[in-house]
């Protein structure tokens, strides 16, 4: 990725945890390093095709004017999510703030924070198998656009599939969604754990019915286990009704581990069911039994 760099970027603002700070103010110096394509605006020589750097400068001085933090960590945050929201091209960035009069009362150069933010893929399964399904898949959907850090960009059409996990209940309603977020992966699932309560969902049997379900397929690249998170979902490569969806929205895209693009991995998981079933099919025939 290309960078657009800007360097000590001198902005007179009043954050700090003492009083005094606040009241007085004090120089902070930014660096910036914003990730982005700049090959259209260089064969171009079109500013509108780039990010305008001085503008960039403009919306970070004025942000850190108009607030006042205790930590410069959250003045790197803020300063990071604004500037992702505000200009599309700009994929991830660096914000450094450096605060080289904090009062430490020894000699000392500088203090500083610096961080790394951008904007992430996800995809993310909706399944439903009580009440007004359709209504539920929907409202999980719409859930989506009701944060500025997370962007719908794709939703599959939904599809009906019975229950999944020997558990007896109505059929399934399933789709996926492709977001684009600044939340870390811990972040989405408490979101969409919210949003599933909004659906008054209740935890009971597992792999029992539920109004909605929301489950993390992949982020990036990512591969992670927690105690709570799996990435990608464990169990993604079996499941048809995970599998068809994501062949909609995102057939070229390629699982972390297994090395397999979603079009790759539904057509292994179907001639494989059909493989199973003309195994079943022929020692039927030859009477054996196979469990
Ligand atoms: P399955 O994950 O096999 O589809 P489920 O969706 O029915 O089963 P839930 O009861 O909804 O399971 O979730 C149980 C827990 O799974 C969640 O509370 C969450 O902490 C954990 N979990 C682990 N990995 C993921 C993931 N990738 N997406 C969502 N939840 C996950
Ligand atoms: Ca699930
Ligand atoms: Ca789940």
């Amino acid at each position: 990725m290309d960078e657009i760099h800007v360097d000590n970027l001198e902005v007179f603002a009043h954050h700090g945890v003492f009083a005094q700070e606040k009241e007085k103010g004090q120089p902070f110096y930014v660096n910036l390093v914003l990730y982005t394509d700049t090959r259209r605006a260089g064969q171009q020589d079109e500013l509108t095709r780039s990010t305008h750097y001085g503008e960039v400068c403009h919306l970070v001085t004025k942000w850190m004017q108009e607030h006042t933090y205790d930590l410069i960590e959250t003045v790197a945050e803020t300063v990071a999510e604004q500037v992702l929201l505000t200009y599309p091209l700009v994929q991830a960035l660096d914000v450094e703030i450096r605060k080289p009069q904090a009062p430490i009362g020894l000699p000392f150069e500088s203090v500083s924070v610096k961080i790394h933010r951008g904007w992430h893929r996800a995809y993310v399964a909706l399944g439903s198998n009580l009440g007004d399904r359709e209504k539920y898949l929907q409202m999980g959907v719409e859930a989506m656009k009701e944060r500025k850090d997370i962007r719908l960009q794709k939703v599959s059409s939904f599809r009906q599939t019975a229950p999944y996990g020997g558990v007896a209940q109505e059929d399934f309603l399933n789709g996926v969604m492709e977001l684009r977020t600044l939340l870390t992966p811990q972040e989405l699932l408490d979101y969409l754990h919210e949003v599933e309560q909004r659906a008054e969902r209740k935890r009971e049997i597992h792999w029992g019915p539920r109004t909605l379900d929301l489950d993390i397929l992949l982020y990036d690249d990512l591969v992670m286990d927690s105690e709570h998170l799996t990435i990608p979902h464990v169990d993604m490569q079996n499941r048809d009704f995970v599998l068809g969806p994501l062949v909609e929205i995102a057939s070229w895209v390629r699982h972390p581990v297994l090395r397999m693009t979603m079009g790759q991995l539904y057509e292994r998981l179907i001639s494989g069911a059909t493989a199973a079933e003309a195994a079943a099919d022929s020692a039927r025939q030859s009477g054996r039994i196979i469990r």
